[in-house]
């Protein structure tokens, strides 16, 4: 990205987060009633290959706080990325970590964290696409829900999504341009957050996950 492209992308996340702080919970919380929601407790948002849970800086921290866990015990990269001219591979953002292909805090007593857990399962399967009220294949839609309920989904939703809007400001903000280049199996992993740059060394990155990296890279 070069300066201007950063500049656009901030003048665009800056009006969608005016309009964010300016959304009407009521309208929200209206729709929610009408499409209607009963959590099945089925877990199936929990687990599965397909389901990954985007997680930020703050919110690894609180579980770390919660768990007494490292970083990268609660929290491991996305496999998509691309590679630098020194063999690094970048990705940005971070996602729960999964044991086999569910989240590792799932037990069949519930979730482990759940005072602890990431906005986007407190809110799911809702989430907002710049204020418009959209859903994930969940099998509690549909259910009843109360108006009280109604509300306090809404606004989870409006500050999941204001949240999320001022971690991507200060991604791009602390974004470091890099020169792209080949994959290698000597270079590291980087992380672009809204911290800055998080590396780590692939033996940091244990079990199936570092193995489908270095998959990625050819190797
Ligand atoms: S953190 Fe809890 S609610 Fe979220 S996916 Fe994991 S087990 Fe499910």
């Amino acid at each position: 990205m070069n300066r201007a492209e950063i500049e656009e992308m901030l003048a665009e996340l800056a009006l969608q987060l005016e309009r964010a702080e300016r959304l009407s919970t009521e309208i929200v919380a209206r729709d929610i009633r009408r499409f209607g929601f009963r959590c099945q407790r089925c877990g199936e948002c929990c687990r599965g290959e397909e389901n990954t849970v985007a997680v930020f800086p703050l919110e690894i921290r609180a579980i770390m706080g919660e768990t007494g866990e490292g970083w990268l015990e609660a929290a491991e990269p996305p496999l998509e990325g691309e590679w630098d001219s020194g063999g690094n591979f970048h990705t940005l953002e971070w996602r729960l970590r999964k044991t086999g292909r569910d989240c590792r805090y799932f037990s069949e007593g519930g979730c482990r964290i759940y005072g602890r857990r990431p906005l986007l399962c407190e809110t799911y399967p809702f989430y907002l696409d710049d204020g418009r009220l959209r859903w994930s294949e969940c099998r509690g839609i549909g259910g009843e829900i109360s108006s009280e309920e109604a509300t306090k989904l809404a606004e989870l939703l409006k500050r999941r999504q204001i949240f999320e809007i001022r971690e991507a400001i200060e991604l791009v903000r602390k974004y470091e341009e890099f020169e792209r280049g080949e994959p290698s199996p000597f270079g590291r992993c980087i992380i672009h957050d809204s911290e800055g740059v998080h590396e780590i060394e692939w033996a940091e990155i244990s079990g199936a996950l570092g193995r489908r990296l270095r998959r990625s890279g050819g190797w």
